[in-house]
């Protein structure tokens, strides 16, 4: 079946306007993003589109119950109805709760990549609610989605770079549970503007803790999540040119103050999502480069010869 909404790929990473257009103009499209939740225990997160006076959303993964996204919707004055659509990294249970296929609000798409599609018809999602790809693809007209496969457990992961042709050229990347960060994964992410990656564990607190050998292999054999080093270096490679949202951290194997030293003087802004509280409305607009800080003066040896 050819994926409906397929659009001709946008180009790679191509910037629309001059760099110098930085944030939205007023006629523009306002995109912002917000982590609801992150973490083993539930994983969602929102795309706020502020269009022509008008706003709608979308989800990234269904890891909260239908209750406290009610909840959350609520408190942050969301109307449901205006959900556009709900884009699923993969179906772990952390990422897809179990009791969302009947609660699903049937006019807004789930859009899965067809390696989980049939997963997903096994968990109880119908077809007609499931809209499903296997290469980039546009959304209305303000969202150019492009997918990465990534190692993680049998089924593989989603990582989404979105591109917003209205804002500026702005752009987000999306990438959880991954078992590592390969070049194709680093290329497709490549300088978008804000940027939300796991940095799931410490090592040194994973390789201590009291869970099961084959838990901690599973973790850390490559098929697992992203270490605290393995973030940072990929964050480096990729060069976010505004933000970056740590996801997934480990409540038992990580601190959120030793994942964040791995980003100490690097030129994006950093922000740490949590299992317990939403993060702030994060703005995602075209961003100027800034420069790299400079490194601190060199020691010339006392004495020095000139
Ligand atoms: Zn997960």
């Amino acid at each position: 079946m050819p994926p409906p909404n397929r659009a001709s790929g946008p180009d790679k990473h191509a910037r629309r306007v001059s760099p110098k257009s930085v944030g939205p103009a007023p006629s523009e499209t306002e995109v912002s993003f917000c982590v609801l939740a992150s973490g083993s225990r539930g994983n969602a997160s929102v795309l706020r589109v502020r269009r022509s006076g008008s706003e709608y959303f979308y989800l990234i993964d269904l890891g909260l119950s239908p209750r406290r996204i009610r909840n959350d919707f609520q408190n942050m004055g969301i109307d449901q109805d205006k959900l556009r659509g709900v884009f699923l990294t993969h179906l772990d249970t952390d990422h897809f709760y179990r009791g969302w296929p009947q609660a699903l609000p049937g006019a807004a798409p789930i859009f899965v990549h067809e390696m989980h599609a049939e997963h997903a018809r096994r968990l109880g999602v119908l077809r007609r609610q499931l809209t499903i790809y296997d290469r980039p693809f546009r959304v209305g007209s303000a969202l150019d989605v492009t997918p990465t496969v990534a190692p993680h457990d049998q089924s593989g992961v989603i990582a989404l770079r979105i591109d917003l042709p209205h804002s500026a050229g702005a752009s987000l990347g999306f990438a959880t549970d991954l078992g590592g960060a390969e070049a194709e994964l680093i290329d497709s992410l490549s300088n978008v503007d804000v940027l939300a990656l796991e940095s799931n564990y410490c090592p040194t607190m994973q390789a201590a803790s009291a869970r099961p050998a084959f838990l901690k292999q599973r973790v850390m054999g490559g098929y697992g999540h992203l270490s605290n080093q393995q973030c940072a270096e990929a964050a480096r490679l990729i060069n976010p040119r505004d933000r970056l949202v740590l996801l997934h951290l480990s409540q038992e194997c990580n601190d959120p103050r030793v994942a964040a030293r791995f980003h100490a003087g690097r030129s994006y802004q950093l922000t740490i999502s949590s299992q317990q509280k939403a993060t702030t409305w994060l703005p995602v607009q075209l961003t100027e480069r800034k420069p790299a800080p400079a490194p601190p003066p060199r020691q010339l040896p006392l004495f020095a010869r000139p």
